[in-house]
């Protein structure tokens, strides 16, 4: 069984929703399944970008997928533009994708609209088909992500099925693999919004590489109701539900106990303990971070080895998809 994922070099870190929603699973899949996994740099250029600040936060985001337990070992690990399919086989699928069946991403939406349509670029809207073919190359069955990326997985399987039924199998539909209780973690400040590396104000949002301290601090300023009995209510107490998903996820207690062991105290006590639980899990990892980036040339290393194996799945992939579309082989 095969699995891919990617995530953006949009930011200088990662966040504790990439890791809850999406990373965290990444690294238990590859126990079970041969994992694909990749830092999505054609995406990141959807939006505006400066090359020297890109190259950097790929090389960042590739050291924090290590010192996240992505292990070269098991699955490859590579950069997206090391693999030039990836981009090839997105030609083929936007020829086989509807204008108004793109239009229809909410996510397009959402960001066109924060950029006004008429700067928004035409590979935003695209977007979604790059990455059905990241996903169809590797003829994936599982995709670990967040809840915010159902949709996307849905425009990938049509058109895996699409393309499976104009040209022969080709494809394998890919199924999302997304785990509920951890799929959509909140922004601190707004618990009716997902924490997100380019929509979340600084207050709104763990990021995994900043000061400890600084986090802890945005944990015990998170947003909570008027009440005191900290109980898991996400429609009448989304900030402290969202609290609960974050302390149980970090130390695998169930919610039940967590309420339990709360009984009697309030708000501040689940903030100032949450804070600790994050420092003692954070500190450790950007210690981890840092030595991955101290060894570039490793670094460098372990990411051509993950291109090298990942260009050979593809690259056969890609050559069927072309026989099938009627493309004349190269002599
Ligand atoms: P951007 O705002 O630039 O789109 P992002 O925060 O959404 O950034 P991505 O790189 O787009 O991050 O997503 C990486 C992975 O993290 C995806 O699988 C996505 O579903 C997941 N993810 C992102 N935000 C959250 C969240 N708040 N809760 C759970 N999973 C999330
Ligand atoms: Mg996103």
């Amino acid at each position: 069984m095969r699995v891919l994922s990617g995530i953006q070099p949009t930011a200088d870190s990662f966040h504790l929703g990439n890791y809850l929603g999406a990373l965290r699973q990444w690294v238990r899949l590859q126990e079970t399944h041969e994992t694909f996994y990749c830092v999505v740099d054609l995406h990141a250029i959807t939006v505006e970008q400066d090359p020297k600040v890109l190259r950097e936060r790929t090389r960042r985001s590739a050291a924090q997928l290590l010192a996240i337990g992505v292990d070269p070992a098991h699955s490859a690990l590579f950069v997206q533009s090391h693999v030039p399919e990836h981009a090839q086989l997105s030609w083929v699928l936007e020829c086989q994708t509807g204008f108004g069946e793109a239009g229809r991403m909410t996510q397009f939406k959402d960001k066109a609209s924060k950029q006004g349509t008429d700067r928004a670029s035409v590979g935003l809207f695209t977007y979604p088909v790059l990455q059905a073919a990241d996903i169809l190359l590797y003829q994936a069955n599982a995709v670990p992500v967040g809840e915010d990326q159902r949709q996307h997985l849905e425009l990938s399987r049509n058109l895996a099925q699409r393309f499976n039924n104009r040209f022969g199998a080709t494809f394998t539909v890919p199924e999302p693999h997304i785990v509920k209780d951890t799929a959509k973690i909140y922004d601190l400040q707004d618990p009716s919004a997902k924490m997100s590396k380019s929509a979340s104000a600084a207050g709104g949002i763990v990021e995994l590489l900043e000061d400890p301290k600084r986090s802890a601090k945005k944990i015990r300023s998170a947003v909570t109701d008027a009440g005191r009995e900290v109980i898991y209510d996400p429609e009448g107490k989304p900030g402290v539900a969202n609290l609960l998903t974050i302390y149980s996820a970090l130390t695998e207690r169930g919610i039940a106990e967590l309420e339990a062991a709360y009984e009697g105290k309030g708000y501040g006590d689940l903030k100032k303990d949450l804070g600790e639980v994050l420092v003692d899990w954070v500190t450790p990892f950007q210690e981890r971070v840092r030595s991955y980036l101290d060894d570039r040339a490793e670094l460098d290393k372990v990411l051509a080895a993950g291109a090298e194996r990942a260009r050979e799945v593809a690259s056969r992939t890609l050559a069927k998809v072309y026989r099938r579309v009627g493309f004349l082989p190269p002599g």
